[in-house]
């Protein structure tokens, strides 16, 4: 057994896990025994594991187990408890920050780095939320009639989560947390590709002390156990991260069956340089933006528009910056970029470079030594223009459309010119301008000499082809409970004018 496999059998028995990948359904982790699936590490494209799909069997034991759990969790704690229980949690996931990175870097190819701050990110959502879960207050509404009227924030019951494989405990933390707060139980399907470290952080939850069943983890296939999960009927709400094509058929399911959906999509978002920008920040940023996750991440800057009289000058300083990124092994401390996560995205990633070289573009590739791995290096795509299909789809990985501009009205019509709405930035002196556009960019989240930061107390979510509902900061809340309106007659004489009283 080599090294870093060594590495990953030791971490999951530290968090208490098999061999394989395992559904953990009401406490217990169980195999499914549907299509098999095979998990390749991307670094070394060796076989990591065999397991089974969870199936519809599964995803029904799921339904049940975290409807009779969700019963209990909203009767027999406190709201104070719950929160409680919350941060206990919080502190054992920061207790166990390192194995869970090491699992979370071999299987998705992400830096180790990357992987420790998205774990300790993970501890403060749970401590986030943990604050919420006594203070969901209703409102009293001054209603026009002797009534006194007031509202609850009731939980929905079961919440059924769809995540993917680009930041797969970061993503697990932030639906599940949210949705516990506010009394609901959940079943939370990760991609198929990447489902060990969801399964950790919800076994490490119960040990904190969360009731088991209260979150179940399907490890399998979408068109199966995904589709179940959505069908079951305790199932009051369905949340789903990933691509767009998905999205839609995840909501036409849900649709079907009249549940609501929040839907977290791509982005293609613009990264807009100005020529009086500080241009040694702005690179700085724009590398962040793209180049960071190997471009795996839902808000990557994936075009830089860049006015025109900077725009040589801009490029050089990109190509030169990117040449110095480390590339390598996701489990070395220096790695900065790893591999791309799996097979299909590497395929996906090359042929959009192929297509935008057909196209006529320039492409600026990084030199790149690695003899293993799906790598693709850093890459610049200039000379295309916003009509092109590099810069109209998300592709997901280190690639960067880049496309000149005059003036603020060309960026804002070059910037908005996509179907998607998920995120945006500007890079100017003018802090007039600044807000200008961040008033005319359409985008859920939009920043201003900066790049990806997000927290958990801020709404995150998009528009159009990105999709709808917030995810984070007091929105989740709402996204995760329903208001009851309760009216009491509170008049000296009944407001009720109609009928008979028998006499
Ligand atoms: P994907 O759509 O292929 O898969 C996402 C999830 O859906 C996986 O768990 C998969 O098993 C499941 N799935 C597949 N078919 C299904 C079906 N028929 N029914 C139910 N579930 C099904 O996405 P991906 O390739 O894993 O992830 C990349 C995409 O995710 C990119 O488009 C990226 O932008 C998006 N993403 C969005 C956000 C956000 O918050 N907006 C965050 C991260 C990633």
């Amino acid at each position: 057994m080599t090294d870093r496999n060594q590495a990953l059998v030791n971490a999951m028995a530290a968090l208490g896990l098999g061999s394989k990948p395992q559904s953990l359904i009401g406490g217990k982790l169980v195999d499914g025994n549907g299509e098999l699936i095979t998990l390749v590490d991307p670094f070394t494209e060796e076989t990591l594991f065999t397991y089974a799909d969870a199936g519809s069997e599964l995803a029904n034991q799921a339904g049940n187990a975290a409807r009779k759990s969700q019963q209990h969790w909203v009767l027999d704690y406190t709201a104070a408890a719950r929160g409680q229980v919350m941060q206990d949690v919080s502190r054992v996931v920061l207790n166990q920050l390192e194995n869970l990175a090491t699992i979370e870097s071999i299987v998705a190819g992400k830096p180790i780095r990357d992987c420790r701050v998205e774990v300790a990110k993970v501890a403060e959502m749970f401590a986030y939320y943990a604050g919420w879960a006594d203070k969901l207050h209703g409102e009293v509404i001054p209603v026009p009639s002797g009534h006194l009227n007031y509202t609850v924030r009731e939980p929905l019951g079961v919440v059924f989560q769809i995540t993917p494989w680009n930041a797969p405990i970061f993503t697990a933390g932030w639906q599940i947390a949210p949705a516990i707060a506010t009394g609901n139980a959940v079943v939370i399907k990760p991609s198929e590709l990447t489902p060990i470290t969801t399964v950790a952080l919800v076994k490490l939850a119960e040990e904190a002390g969360l009731p088991t069943g209260l979150v179940n983890v399907l490890c399998g296939l979408g068109p199966t156990a995904g589709q179940a999960a959505i069908e079951h009927e305790a199932v009051r709400k369905v949340v789903f991260v990933g691509s767009p094509e998905t999205g839609r058929l995840v909501a036409t399911a849900a649709g079907a069956a009249l549940k609501p959906v929040v839907l977290e999509l791509g982005g293609k978002s613009a990264n807009i340089i100005f020529d009086d920008a500080n241009l040694k920040h702005a690179c700085l940023g724009a590398q962040a933006a793209i180049f960071s996750a190997a471009g795996q991440s839902c808000v990557a800057g994936s075009r830089l528009l860049v006015q025109r009289s900077v725009h040589s000058k801009f490029i050089d300083m990109l190509s030169q910056g990117m040449n110095n990124i480390t590339l390598g092994d996701p489990l070395s401390e220096e790695t900065e970029i790893g591999p791309i996560s799996n097979a299909r995205q590497y395929q996906r990633v090359t042929q959009m470079i192929v297509k935008a070289k057909d196209d006529g573009a320039s492409v600026l590739t990084r030199a790149s030594s690695e003899s293993t791995g799906y790598f693709v290096p850093p890459t610049v795509v200039d000379g295309l223009n916003n009509q092109s299909v590099c810069a109209q789809n998300e592709i997901f990985g280190p690639v960067v459309t880049a496309i000149p501009f005059d003036d603020e009205a060309h960026a804002i019509a070059l910037a908005n010119d996509t179907q998607f709405g998920l995120a945006g930035a500007v890079w100017t002196a003018d802090l007039g301008r600044a807000h200008r556009m961040a008033d005319a960019v359409r985008a859920g989240t939009f920043w201003i000499n900066s790049y990806k930061a997000i927290h958990v107390s801020s709404p995150f979510g998009g528009s159009l082809n990105s999709g709808f509902g917030r995810s984070s900061g007091t929105d989740a809340l709402a996204e995760y409970t329903s208001p009851k309106s309760v009216w009491v007659d509170s008049a000296p004489t009944p407001k009720i004018a109609f009928g008979y009283v028998p006499s």
